[in-house]
Protein backbone atom coordinates (compact mmCIF):
# COMPACT_ATOMS: atom_id res chain seq x y z
CA UNK A 1 0.00 0.00 0.00
CA UNK A 2 2.37 2.27 1.11
CA UNK A 3 6.23 2.42 -0.60
CA UNK A 4 8.72 4.72 0.63
CA UNK A 5 11.89 5.19 -1.46
CA UNK A 6 14.91 6.73 -0.35
CA UNK A 7 12.96 9.61 0.67
CA UNK A 8 15.06 13.11 1.71
CA UNK A 9 13.18 15.87 2.75
CA UNK A 10 13.87 19.04 5.28
CA UNK A 11 12.30 22.40 5.93
CA UNK A 12 13.80 25.65 5.07
CA UNK A 13 16.92 24.04 3.67
CA UNK A 14 17.74 21.75 6.69
CA UNK A 15 17.85 18.09 5.81
CA UNK A 16 15.54 16.18 8.52
CA UNK A 17 14.84 12.38 6.80
CA UNK A 18 18.23 11.38 4.86
CA UNK A 19 17.25 8.59 3.38
CA UNK A 20 14.05 7.14 4.33
CA UNK A 21 13.07 3.06 2.97
CA UNK A 22 10.19 1.78 4.18
CA UNK A 23 7.25 -0.64 3.00
CA UNK A 24 3.60 -1.22 4.40
CA UNK A 25 1.91 -3.89 3.22
CA UNK A 26 -2.60 -3.65 3.49
CA UNK A 27 -3.33 -4.99 7.15
CA UNK A 28 -0.18 -4.27 8.77
CA UNK A 29 0.59 -2.51 11.46
CA UNK A 30 3.89 -0.27 11.72
CA UNK A 31 5.63 1.10 14.65
CA UNK A 32 8.12 4.13 13.97
CA UNK A 33 10.17 4.88 17.33
CA UNK A 34 12.85 7.26 18.13
CA UNK A 35 14.00 9.63 20.26
CA UNK A 36 12.71 13.51 20.19
CA UNK A 37 14.12 15.13 16.97
CA UNK A 38 14.61 12.11 14.96
CA UNK A 39 12.48 13.12 12.22
CA UNK A 40 9.38 11.17 13.13
CA UNK A 41 6.65 13.90 12.67
CA UNK A 42 8.63 14.99 9.61
CA UNK A 43 7.80 11.59 7.97
CA UNK A 44 4.14 11.73 8.84
CA UNK A 45 4.09 15.36 7.66
CA UNK A 46 5.74 14.18 4.52
CA UNK A 47 3.29 11.12 4.06
CA UNK A 48 0.11 13.64 4.24
CA UNK A 49 1.76 16.45 2.05
CA UNK A 50 2.10 18.95 4.55
CA UNK A 51 3.35 21.80 2.82
CA UNK A 52 6.39 23.50 4.89
CA UNK A 53 8.64 20.29 3.71
CA UNK A 54 10.35 19.72 0.98
CA UNK A 55 10.89 16.35 -0.77
CA UNK A 56 14.27 16.94 -2.17
CA UNK A 57 14.71 13.01 -3.40
CA UNK A 58 13.05 9.87 -3.38
CA UNK A 59 9.57 8.73 -3.70
CA UNK A 60 6.51 8.28 -1.96
CA UNK A 61 4.46 5.31 -3.62
CA UNK A 62 0.68 4.88 -2.63
CA UNK A 63 -1.45 2.01 -3.87
CA UNK A 64 1.51 1.76 -6.39
CA UNK A 65 1.29 5.32 -7.65
CA UNK A 66 3.67 8.33 -6.61
CA UNK A 67 1.73 10.95 -4.37
CA UNK A 68 4.58 13.46 -4.09
CA UNK A 69 3.07 15.81 -5.84
CA UNK A 70 -0.52 15.27 -4.65
CA UNK A 71 -2.28 18.14 -2.51
CA UNK A 72 -2.74 16.89 1.18
CA UNK A 73 -6.44 16.96 0.19
CA UNK A 74 -6.26 14.75 -2.66
CA UNK A 75 -4.46 12.36 -0.46
CA UNK A 76 -6.89 12.36 2.40
CA UNK A 77 -9.79 11.62 -0.45
CA UNK A 78 -7.80 8.96 -1.80
CA UNK A 79 -7.47 7.78 1.95
CA UNK A 80 -4.97 8.91 3.59
CA UNK A 81 -5.01 9.83 7.35
CA UNK A 82 -2.64 11.41 9.34
CA UNK A 83 -3.14 12.34 13.23
CA UNK A 84 -1.56 15.03 14.76
CA UNK A 85 0.61 14.63 16.85
CA UNK A 86 -0.19 18.37 18.52
CA UNK A 87 -4.41 18.11 17.13
CA UNK A 88 -5.24 22.01 15.77
CA UNK A 89 -7.70 23.51 17.78
CA UNK A 90 -9.85 25.19 15.03
CA UNK A 91 -12.40 27.86 16.95
CA UNK A 92 -15.45 28.38 15.54
CA UNK A 93 -16.13 25.68 14.05
CA UNK A 94 -18.26 22.94 15.70
CA UNK A 95 -16.99 19.31 15.68
CA UNK A 96 -20.04 18.05 14.08
CA UNK A 97 -20.03 20.51 11.23
CA UNK A 98 -15.91 19.55 10.52
CA UNK A 99 -16.58 16.13 10.39
CA UNK A 100 -19.34 15.64 8.84
CA UNK A 101 -18.07 18.24 6.21
CA UNK A 102 -15.21 16.18 5.95
CA UNK A 103 -16.66 12.73 5.56
CA UNK A 104 -19.20 14.05 3.35
CA UNK A 105 -16.15 15.31 0.77
CA UNK A 106 -15.06 11.83 0.96
CA UNK A 107 -18.00 10.17 0.10
CA UNK A 108 -18.80 12.54 -2.83
CA UNK A 109 -15.04 11.42 -4.14
CA UNK A 110 -16.06 8.04 -3.67
CA UNK A 111 -19.25 8.37 -5.66
CA UNK A 112 -21.41 7.69 -2.59
CA UNK A 113 -24.00 9.54 -1.57
CA UNK A 114 -23.67 12.30 1.02
CA UNK A 115 -25.08 11.85 4.55
CA UNK A 116 -27.77 13.83 6.29
CA UNK A 117 -27.60 15.40 9.53
CA UNK A 118 -29.66 12.87 10.81
CA UNK A 119 -27.94 9.71 9.28
CA UNK A 120 -24.69 11.27 10.61
CA UNK A 121 -25.85 11.57 13.86
CA UNK A 122 -26.78 7.94 13.90
CA UNK A 123 -23.39 7.23 12.37
CA UNK A 124 -21.85 9.31 14.51
CA UNK A 125 -23.60 7.64 17.93
CA UNK A 126 -22.00 4.39 17.42
CA UNK A 127 -18.54 5.63 16.79
CA UNK A 128 -18.34 8.25 19.78
CA UNK A 129 -18.97 5.12 21.78
CA UNK A 130 -16.05 3.31 20.65
CA UNK A 131 -13.68 6.07 21.81
CA UNK A 132 -15.43 6.46 24.65
CA UNK A 133 -16.58 10.06 24.00
CA UNK A 134 -19.85 11.98 24.92
CA UNK A 135 -22.19 13.48 22.75
CA UNK A 136 -21.30 17.11 23.81
CA UNK A 137 -17.84 16.98 22.53
CA UNK A 138 -19.61 17.30 18.69
CA UNK A 139 -21.09 20.55 19.27
CA UNK A 140 -17.93 22.39 20.97
CA UNK A 141 -15.73 23.74 18.54
CA UNK A 142 -12.88 21.54 17.30
CA UNK A 143 -10.40 20.31 20.01
CA UNK A 144 -10.96 23.92 21.14
CA UNK A 145 -10.98 23.66 25.41
CA UNK A 146 -10.22 19.19 25.15
CA UNK A 147 -8.30 18.27 27.22
CA UNK A 148 -4.69 16.72 25.72
CA UNK A 149 -6.44 12.88 26.27
CA UNK A 150 -9.80 14.42 24.40
CA UNK A 151 -7.72 15.94 21.52
CA UNK A 152 -6.62 13.04 20.96
CA UNK A 153 -9.71 10.49 21.21
CA UNK A 154 -11.30 13.13 19.04
CA UNK A 155 -8.14 11.99 16.55
CA UNK A 156 -9.24 8.71 16.81
CA UNK A 157 -12.84 9.49 16.09
CA UNK A 158 -11.94 11.69 13.05
CA UNK A 159 -10.49 8.34 11.99
CA UNK A 160 -12.73 5.46 12.59
CA UNK A 161 -15.36 7.98 10.93
CA UNK A 162 -13.78 8.88 7.69
CA UNK A 163 -12.41 5.08 7.68
CA UNK A 164 -8.42 6.43 5.92
CA UNK A 165 -6.89 3.21 4.16
CA UNK A 166 -3.81 3.95 5.72
CA UNK A 167 -3.59 5.92 9.06
CA UNK A 168 -0.82 7.30 10.18
CA UNK A 169 -0.94 8.21 14.10
CA UNK A 170 1.39 10.68 15.49
CA UNK A 171 2.02 10.13 19.02
CA UNK A 172 -1.42 9.78 19.49
CA UNK A 173 -0.55 7.66 22.95
CA UNK A 174 1.40 10.63 24.35
CA UNK A 175 -0.27 12.45 27.04
CA UNK A 176 -2.79 9.76 27.59
CA UNK A 177 -3.33 8.02 31.17
CA UNK A 178 -3.45 4.55 31.21
CA UNK A 179 -7.53 4.11 30.56
CA UNK A 180 -7.80 6.48 27.71
CA UNK A 181 -4.12 4.42 26.20
CA UNK A 182 -6.71 1.48 26.48
CA UNK A 183 -9.35 3.00 24.36
CA UNK A 184 -7.46 4.53 21.91
CA UNK A 185 -5.81 1.12 21.53
CA UNK A 186 -8.90 -0.88 20.85
CA UNK A 187 -9.78 1.69 18.79
CA UNK A 188 -7.22 0.92 16.99
CA UNK A 189 -7.55 -2.81 17.30
CA UNK A 190 -11.18 -2.95 16.30
CA UNK A 191 -10.06 -0.50 13.15
CA UNK A 192 -7.58 -2.84 11.95
CA UNK A 193 -8.54 -4.79 9.14
CA UNK A 194 -7.14 -6.92 5.88
CA UNK A 195 -7.12 -4.11 3.74
CA UNK A 196 -6.32 -1.10 5.93
CA UNK A 197 -2.84 0.05 7.54
CA UNK A 198 -1.42 1.48 10.33
CA UNK A 199 1.66 3.34 11.30
CA UNK A 200 2.26 4.25 14.76
CA UNK A 201 4.49 6.71 15.84
CA UNK A 202 5.81 6.56 19.17
CA UNK A 203 8.27 7.13 21.80
CA UNK A 204 7.27 4.92 24.36
CA UNK A 205 6.79 0.83 24.06
CA UNK A 206 3.66 1.16 26.17
CA UNK A 207 0.95 1.33 23.55
CA UNK A 208 2.45 -1.49 22.14
CA UNK A 209 1.09 -3.75 24.81
CA UNK A 210 -2.23 -3.36 23.86
CA UNK A 211 -1.75 -3.22 19.69
CA UNK A 212 0.32 -5.74 18.26
CA UNK A 213 2.51 -4.49 15.36
CA UNK A 214 3.83 -6.53 12.60
CA UNK A 215 6.77 -4.13 12.18
CA UNK A 216 8.66 -1.90 14.82
CA UNK A 217 11.49 0.76 13.03
CA UNK A 218 13.89 2.86 14.86
CA UNK A 219 14.72 6.31 13.58
CA UNK A 220 17.64 7.85 14.07
CA UNK A 221 18.71 11.02 12.93
CA UNK A 222 16.50 10.98 10.05
CA UNK A 223 17.24 7.18 9.33
CA UNK A 224 16.11 4.04 9.93
CA UNK A 225 18.24 2.64 12.18
CA UNK A 226 17.22 -0.59 12.87
CA UNK A 227 13.78 -2.92 11.94
CA UNK A 228 12.27 -6.22 13.84
CA UNK A 229 9.48 -7.03 15.59
CA UNK A 230 7.88 -6.57 19.01
CA UNK A 231 10.76 -7.44 20.79
CA UNK A 232 12.61 -4.80 19.14
CA UNK A 233 10.11 -2.29 21.04
CA UNK A 234 10.53 -4.19 23.95
CA UNK A 235 14.36 -3.68 24.03
CA UNK A 236 14.16 -0.09 23.79
CA UNK A 237 12.22 -0.19 26.10
CA UNK A 238 14.69 -1.60 28.53
CA UNK A 239 18.27 -0.34 26.79
CA UNK A 240 16.92 2.87 25.44
CA UNK A 241 18.07 4.44 21.97
CA UNK A 242 21.82 4.65 22.78
CA UNK A 243 22.50 1.30 22.08
CA UNK A 244 22.07 1.77 18.39
CA UNK A 245 23.78 4.59 17.72
CA UNK A 246 26.45 4.44 15.36
P1 LIG B 1 10.21 13.93 16.13
O1 LIG B 1 8.79 13.92 15.72
O2 LIG B 1 10.92 12.63 15.94
O3 LIG B 1 10.40 14.45 17.52
P2 LIG B 1 10.47 16.06 14.16
O4 LIG B 1 10.21 15.47 12.85
O5 LIG B 1 9.39 16.85 14.81
O6 LIG B 1 11.01 14.93 15.16
O7 LIG B 1 11.74 17.00 14.05
C1 LIG B 1 12.98 16.59 13.51
C2 LIG B 1 13.94 17.76 13.48
O8 LIG B 1 13.50 18.71 12.52
C3 LIG B 1 14.05 18.52 14.79
O9 LIG B 1 15.37 18.89 14.96
C4 LIG B 1 13.13 19.70 14.57
O10 LIG B 1 13.53 20.79 15.35
C5 LIG B 1 13.29 19.97 13.11
N1 LIG B 1 12.05 20.56 12.52
C6 LIG B 1 10.88 19.91 12.32
N2 LIG B 1 9.95 20.74 11.80
C7 LIG B 1 10.56 21.94 11.66
C8 LIG B 1 10.14 23.23 11.17
N3 LIG B 1 8.90 23.42 10.70
N4 LIG B 1 11.04 24.22 11.18
C9 LIG B 1 12.31 24.03 11.64
N5 LIG B 1 12.76 22.84 12.11
C10 LIG B 1 11.92 21.82 12.12
MG1 LIG C 1 7.07 14.25 16.70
Amino acid sequence: MLEIKNLKAGVKGKEILKGINLNVNNGEIHAIMGRNGSGKSTLANVIAGHDSYEVTDGDILYNNKSIIDDTPENRALEGIFMSFQYPVVIPGVNNTYFLKAALNAKRKHQGKSELDAVEFLDLIRKKLKIVGMEEKYMHRAVNDGFSGGEKKRNEILQMITLEPNLAILDETDSGLDIDALKIVAEGVNKYRRDDRAIVIITHYQRILRYIEANHVHVLIDGKIAKSGGEELAEALEEKGYGWLDS
